[in-house]
């Protein structure tokens, strides 16, 4: 599906257009010069105007590889796991009848 020839999507103003795809996609997390990969595309996106818009897609689609919206697909693997969570509520106590002396109104 294309979009209407006069609609902006976030995409068009992100500023990463036209940068090296190797700093957003590197190979691998752990060595130090993937590291300063990652270091480098973070502070990219650390002055895009479209920061949110982008980590929202790439937390949305599932987005397994890249840097994107700040996050690596690790840091994305938590959020979506956090995010997700249910929040923790207490559990109601659940009393079977015959188990418990049945208390009667004074
Ligand atoms: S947040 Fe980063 S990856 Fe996303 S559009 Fe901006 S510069 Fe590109």
């Amino acid at each position: 599906m294309s979009k209407p020839a006069n609609e902006e999507h976030w995409s068009d103003r992100a500023i990463c257009r036209g940068a090296d795809p190797e700093i957003f996609f590197p190979i691998g997390y752990g060595a130090p010069v993937l590291q300063a990969q990652i270091q480098a595309a973070k502070a990219i996106c650390r002055n895009c105007p479209v920061i949110a818009d982008c980590l929202s897609w790439a937390l949305r689609v599932g987005e397994p590889d890249g840097v994107w919206g700040g996050t690596t697909p690790e840091e994305r693997r938590y959020l979506r796991r956090t995010s997700d969570a249910p929040a923790r509520r207490r559990l109601p106590a659940i009393v079977v009848r015959g188990d418990v002396e049945e208390r009667t109104a004074a």
